[in-house]
């Protein structure tokens, strides 16, 4: 005999697998039986579930040959909403959106003059109440995602030591906004959120394996999207590809190692190069738009397009992943970057001839804004993190 507990991971599952096959299309119920291979009657039980608490809804009759019109339902979207704030440097963008991504308000927090870390967490505490009074009347608030340059501790909900932000280190930020918000908040890393961001609503959406990199100022990030979920490794550390070492004497890095890509391939590595030469150029923007005219800048291109290459071929030839995606600071009108990077890549790959990689940049709409981190409670919703709602 099944065990009760069994029972109830059997119903979570459910609800969960039908959740989802709607996201993708409006379905009717008999569609449902026959995909998910579940019962009518079951199915029956399980959309007057999700249609009392307000997940579903039904989207009217279907066309049919014959005669009989089936209802079709959907996602309740405009009535389920995320709230995120992204704090950035200098900044914090907040807001509300709906679980599909759709923007319903938000605003952006001046965090250049804060005094300490607790006065940050007020204004967005404050931020947040107001948005929810001014937007949300029945809607149903899913949860609120934090992200924040890392490393942060996602188990604790604590920010720990970010480069560049000295105000918010060890901060208990969702045990603080707790105290002011009774819904489930989530933080993650920013390079997380942004990964997931091009999971669910960019061009990682069609892949089930991807490799998500950020580049920045000092240092180069990475995220594997395994089965489309977030693989983490044993302790929550998997995914450091600027420590993956390309030089065997080469540069000394802060981790202990020699030769790590993020001190040849992040943007003030890549810049250190031509500083002397060239004291002008500030951004990977300024660069690109050199690059055209000048062949020193475009030989410097191809020198970032290979370090990169080269852990990407790597990573590749390791994980047999479907996409690369690159996202950060580099991403900025860098199709010679990208180009060379493609070119590189499946040229040098073992599995060169039977199969190409696409690498796309990232949008970096989502990162300059709060619906990565809004992002992150719909992605707990669709796979069933919510488990009080699905
Ligand atoms: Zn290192």
């Amino acid at each position: 005999m099944r065990k009760p507990k069994n029972a109830r991971y059997m119903k979570h599952l459910n609800r969960r697998t039908v959740v989802n096959m709607i996201r993708e299309e409006s379905l009717s119920r008999a569609d449902l039986a026959r995909k998910t291979g579940l019962t009518r009657a079951a199915i029956t039980n399980i959309i007057d579930d999700l249609i009392d608490s307000g997940i579903i809804v039904e989207a009217g009759t279907q066309e049919s040959s014959n005669g009989r019109k089936p209802m079709s339902l959907k996602l309740n979207n405009s009535k389920l909403v995320c709230i995120g704030v992204s704090i950035r440097y200098g900044v914090c963008f907040v807001g509300i959106s709906d679980i599909e991504g759709k923007v319903i308000a938000q605003r952006d927090i001046d965090f250049s003059n804060l005094a300490d870390a607790d006065e940050g967490i007020a204004l967005i505490a404050a931020s947040l109440s107001a948005l929810m009074e001014d937007h949300i009347s029945d809607e149903r608030v899913l949860g609120i995602g934090i992200s924040s340059p890392g490393p942060v501790d996602i188990y604790t909900g604590r920010i720990l030591n970010p480069p560049n932000l000295p105000l918010w280190r060890n901060v208990p930020i969702v045990s603080s906004l707790k105290n002011s918000f009774d819904q489930t908040i989530i933080l993650e890393k920013d390079s997380v959120s942004s990964a997931l961001t091009s999971k669910n609503y960019g061009c990682g959406k069609d892949y089930k394996n991807f490799f998500y990199i950020e580049v920045v100022s000092d240092g180069v990030g990475s995220v594997i999207i395994m089965n489309h979920e977030v693989y983490r490794g044993n302790n929550g550390f998997a995914g450091e590809f600027g420590h993956l070492s390309i030089e065997l004497d080469g540069r000394p890095c802060i981790c202990g190692n020699r030769g790590c890509l993020e001190r040849y391939a992040s943007f003030n590595a890549i810049l250190d190069i031509v500083r002397e030469d060239y004291p002008q150029l500030q951004t990977w923007q300024d660069i690109i738009d050199n690059a055209q005219n000048d062949q020193r800048l475009s030989e410097l291109v191809r020198t970032e397009a290979r370090y990169l290459g080269i852990g990407i071929v790597s990573v590749m030839n390791l994980l047999d992943l479907d996409a690369v995606v690159i996202g950060g600071d580099v991403v900025t009108k860098s199709r010679m970057l990208l180009d060379e990077i493609s070119q590189y890549v499946n040229s040098t790959m073992l599995t060169r001839n039977s199969k190409q990689i696409p690498i796309y940049f990232a949008s970096q709409d989502h990162y300059y804004s709060f619906l990565s981190s809004a992002s992150l409670v719909s992605e707990r919703f669709f796979s069933g993190g919510l488990s009080d709602l699905l």
